[in-house]
């Protein structure tokens, strides 16, 4: 798995949406604490979402 696969998830996270298949939670959180560039990323695609109110377009 790929730090683009976790971060797939965890975009869907911060949208509220369910999480791929390919990634359950334990396995995301996990990730997240071994890896601070999804770290990082997480953290700017929160503020983004705080500031646009979405994070994707639909
Ligand atoms: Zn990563």
């Amino acid at each position: 798995m790929e730090c683009s696969d976790f971060r797939t998830a965890i975009s869907a996270r911060i949208d509220g949406e369910a999480l791929p298949p390919a990634v359950p939670v334990g396995v995301l959180d996990a990730h997240l604490r071994e890896c601070a560039d999804c770290r990082a990323w997480e953290q700017a695609a929160r503020r983004l979402r705080r500031l646009t109110g979405r994070l994707r377009e639909p």
